[in-house]
This record gives structure tokens, sequence and C-alpha cells, in this order.
């Protein structure tokens, strides 16, 4: 029976580059002298380290332990003495440091025991946590924890395991490889999802531009008595992308407000489930991964690479040609410049193209936008791109939410059609940025005020009670003096005299105005009732506030600008 495919709105076809680095096998690339492993290589909590300088470790030794549910372990990558754990270079646009376990490998790569399990003896639970200390995540590129996404919904029955090998990215060739020379454990990884989700169908996409891989997976499902559906999909991109898949393979549009399992829709990357597998079947954590080197280099192909390794080792396995003036992390369309190669591979590396002026010429030169309409054509989220570029340029942030920035995923599809060369997704990453930057500020001004009026809250609770203590005190001391003839006196009660009461109650009123008035004794003159204490909290806030309200003073002029600019373009 043919598979019925759908159409997903927008997407490109850019040239696909991918030849050059399928000529060869996968091969292994040697153990460097120095891995620098980042704790933090997952969505979600950053795991807390288990070795200090000095341990020796062994390889797939745990260094890293997951933080909570949503986060992952991380492991050794071979045996070796850890040298430091420290900030080192992270593997990310902005080039900031993380805590990184650092080691020097002794050549030996000495295994841990490694204990193998049979995914259909456990329970789920079981199965989930195993998944998690053995650091498994999403090497599509998104990392996020794969067991928390293999916790099925109690509420939304399953329908669909999508299984991605589109690998729709230009260049890029992991997946591909994968699939051609590992495809029993893809899909022995694929039945271990399978068994946890217990979805109604398993379908595993791949884009008509890798037939090899496809023919690979379809002989691996038959050979295991699997009923998963391998199905190519037409090449487009995005069509590797989670949502995009899922719309091609199931007819199911996940909007932009919903999570696939909540449309009874799961989707994993072939990487992950391989890397699924090799945890359950053979007890080994995620401690490398396939990594595309191509672009401008002498040798491109795919090598298996040990987390940790320096970008620098890694480039020089492909041999850069001398021209070459960058190193792009992830495809052309979605990657970043690598900002050091002093940075490691971690489990999102999936490909590393070396640049050339020749192989990515320098951007033509940016102009105004003329509302031709092909980057929302383009957009494959229905957002509307060249309205998020005026609400942007101008930094009106407030608007661009309201368009939906944060459903952009980044693609670039829009920035790929525009005929005025604006590069749309820098513009779309700038005020996302920003918008994080105010949050967290915002965050930081509230957490301030949250303190100071407990500060004060507390002052006053305190002298309070002090008032009490003392009026209690008055209260006893009046009593001895006043002693009471036997015959008459009353049994002892717990609640205080009237002439107690009013006397403690004078002395609060006393001990509050007493307060008050050294309250105002530390003011400065003429001021809005703020102690010079709080002045000075305040003004450290202010400071830390400072450039994102001189940003604010220029925002009439930009949206001026945008006005004038729009009117322009109208003319
Ligand atoms: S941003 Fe570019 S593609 Fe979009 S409407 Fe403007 S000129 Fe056209
Ligand atoms: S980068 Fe964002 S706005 Fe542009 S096409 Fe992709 S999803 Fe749409």
């Amino acid at each position: 029976m043919l598979q019925q495919l759908f159409k997903f709105k927008g997407g490109v076809k850019p040239a696909t580059n991918k030849a050059p680095s399928v000529q060869a096998p996968i091969r292994i690339a040697p153990i460097p002298t120095r891995l620098v492993v980042p704790l933090h290589q997952s969505i979600g909590g950053q795991p807390s380290p288990l070795v200090e300088a000095g341990d020796r470790v062994l390889k797939g030794q745990r260094i890293g332990a997951a933080d909570k549910w949503v986060s992952a372990a991380v492991h050794a990558p071979t045996s070796g003495t850890v040298l430091a754990v420290e900030e080192r270079v992270a593997a990310h646009p902005s080039g900031l440091p993380t805590v990184s376990v650092v080691i020097e490998p002794d050549g030996l790569d000495e295994w841990i025991e490694r204990r193998p399990f049979d995914h259909a003896s456990l329970e789920p639970e079981r199965v989930r946590e195993i998944l998690r200390d053995s650091g498994v995540v999403g090497l599509g590129g998104a990392v996020f924890p794969s067991h928390v996404k293999l916790t099925p919904a109690a509420s939304v029955p399953m329908d669909e395991l999508v299984i991605n090998g589109a690998e729709c990215e230009p260049f890029m060739t992991c997946d591909d490889m994968l699939m051609r020379e590992r495809a029993e454990g893809i899909v022995r990884g694929v039945a271990i999802f399978r068994d946890l989700l217990k979805p109604k169908r398993v379908l595993i996409g791949i884009e008509d531009n890798k037939p090899e891989a496809a023919a690979a997976m379809q002989a691996a499902v038959i050979a295991l008595g699997e009923t998963f559906e391998v199905i190519t999909v037409p090449t487009r991109y995005p069509a590797g992308g989670a949502k995009q898949l899922i719309r091609v393979l199931t007819g199911k549009e996940v909007p932009a407000s919903k999570r696939s399992p909540e449309m009874g829709v799961q989707c994993f990357n072939v990487a992950t489930a391989y890397s699924a597998w090799r945890a359950i079947a053979f007890g080994e954590p995620v401690i490398s991964r396939i990594v595309t080197l191509t672009g401008n280099v002498e040798q491109p192909g795919n090598w298996e690479i040990l987390l940790g390794t320096p970008m620098q080792d890694v480039i020089a396995l492909a041999g850069p040609k001398s021209d070459t003036n960058r190193f792009v992390m992830g495809g052309p369309m979605m990657g970043f410049d690598l900002p050091d190669l002093t940075a490691p591979v971690v489990k999102a590396t999936n490909c590393i193209i070396a640049g050339s002026p020749a192989l990515f010429p320098p951007p033509a030169p940016e102009m105004p936008c003329i509302r031709c309409g092909a980057c929302a054509e383009a957009c494959p989220h229905e957002l509307q791109p060249f309205e998020l570029y005026w609400f942007s340029r101008s930094r009106n942030f407030g608007k661009a939410q309201e368009y939906n920035l944060f459903d952009c995923i980044e693609c670039g599809c829009c920035s790929y059609v525009c005929p005025s060369h604006i590069p749309l997704v820098q513009y779309f990453r700038f005020a996302k940025s920003e918008i994080w930057s105010r949050e967290r500020d915002k965050n930081m001004a509230d957490a301030a005020k949250a303190r100071f009026e407990f500060r004060n809250e507390r002052d006053e609770r305190e002298k309070a009670e002090k008032a009490e203590r003392l009026a209690k005190a008055a209260a006893a001391k009046a009593a001895e003096k006043k002693p009471v003839p036997p015959e008459t006196a009353p049994e002892p009660v717990e609640t205080p005299t009237v002439d107690a009461e009013a006397a403690k109650k004078a002395a609060i009123a006393a001990a509050m105005e007493r307060a008050r008035l050294q309250r105002e004794a530390a003011q400065p003159k003429n001021t809005d009732g703020l102690t010079i204490a709080q002045r000075k909290e305040i003004a450290e806030i202010e400071a830390r506030r400072a450039p994102l309200q001189a940003q604010q003073q220029t925002t009439p002029n930009a949206e001026g600008a945008q006005t004038q600019n729009s009117q322009k373009d109208q003319q």
C-alpha cells in the first residue's frame, strides 16, 4: 500500500552539497591529547560534577550526574586523569565558557564495567532512568533528554512514532551514513522507543535524496521482523524539522502552541535511537557521535568523534584548505560560526563546515524591504517575517512577540529567498536575545524588591515582638508592686489584666512610633520616603537596568525610522 504524504507549508530547495562527504565510510577519530567535556550538554538542568582534579576515570564513567528529571548525565569518553573541573569555552555562538571536565587520556581506553539490560524485562520507568543516566539526548541537534520524551501522556493515546532520518540541512550527512552502516542498531533502538510509547504505527521518514540509507533501513526492518514503515519523503528544506516531518508523514498540523505528543505523535532522530540501543543493549553511555566534516577541506567525510575533542583536532582530520576563513557548526541554514576552535565537540555537534570566500561569498549589501511577501511564502511556520523584521529592527519587541517571534525556528528560509538580502534571522535572534535579557533584568529587579519588602516586614515584626516583651515585663513589674490581699486574690489566669493589656498596647504603640521616628531620622531631606540603605539598593538595580533604559530611549527614534522607511517603501 502506498503511503499518502502531505505537504508542509513553505520551505526552500537549496543546493544539497552532500555528495562529497558520503564517498568514504565512517572513520573513527583518534583519542586527542586532551578532552574537554562540558557538563551541560542537553536541554534542562546542568549536571553536577562527580569528579575532581586528580581523579582517575574510566571510559564511560559518569562524571556529571543528571540534575533532576529534565537533564542527562555526562561521561568520560576515555580513561585518564581529571586535570581540572573548570570553565572552558563552549561550542556556542556566544563563545561563553561553561563548566567542563578536562581529562588527560592515558591511552589505555579502559572501559568501566558495562551492564547490558534486556529492556523488555524492566519496568518502563527503569528503562527511562537508564537512558537518563546514559546521557541519551536528541542527537539531531536539539539535545532534549530522550527519557523525558519517552514518558507517554496518560490523556492522549500515542498514534504515531515518527523516526527522523530526513536530514534536510545541506552539506550534512552524518545521519545518512549512520543509516547506511548501522541500520540494524537504529531499528533495535526504535523498537525500544516503540515498547515504551506503544504507538499504533512507527513511521521512519527519509528524504528521497538518500536511497542507500532508505534501502538499508528497509532491509534492517525486514531482517528484524518489525512492522515499521520506511517512507521516503520529497527533498525540501526543512523537511527534517520535527513538525514538518510529522505533517508530511501523518497530515497532522502541530500548532505553535502545542507539543506533538498532545496530538498523539512523538518524534526522534535516527542517531538518538541508535545511542539508546547502545545504552540499553551494551551498557555504553553516549561518549561519542558521528560528525560530518565537509566544505573547503581535502578529505570530506564522517568521523565518529569522542565528545570533548577540541574542534581544532577535529578539523585537522579533514585537512582544511589554505583559503579557509571560517568554520560553521551545524548546516549553512541553521548553523553558526565557531567563535573559538578550542571549543569541544558536544552532543549537538552534527556537522562542521569549513568555509571559504568562494564557498560562502560575502552577503550582498542589505537593501530596503520591498514587501514582496516572498519570506512569508517560504516560512514553514506561517509567520510574517517582514513584519517581525520591522518590529525587531525598531526594537518594538512587544509587537514582535505579538507576531509570534518565539515560534520562529530560525530555519533561515526567509533570509534565503529575500531579494533584498536582508539577514532576517539575525534580526530575529537579536530580538529574542534582547527580550530574554530584559526578562532577566526584570526577574532580578523583582527578586531585589521581594528581598527588600521581606526585610522591612521582618524589621517591623521584630520591633513589635520586642515591644510586646517589654509590655509584658512592665505589666509583671506593676503586678508585683500592688499585691492583692490573700482573701480576695483571684485564681491566676492566662489572660492579662485590663491594666496589663492597656500597658502592652501602649508599649507597642510607643515602640512603633519610635521606629517611625528613627526611620524618618534616617531619611535625608526632600526625600520620597526611602532610607539611605533602600536608596542604595534601588541605585544598584537602576545601574543594572541602565543599558536597557538607554535602549528604550532610542526606541521612539527607531520607530520613527521604521515609519519613514515603511512610507518610503510603499511609495
Ligand atoms: S523581507 Fe525580503 S522577502 Fe520579505 S517582504 Fe521584505 S523584501 Fe520581500
Ligand atoms: S527563520 Fe523563522 S520567520 Fe524565517 S522562515 Fe524560518 S521560521 Fe519563518
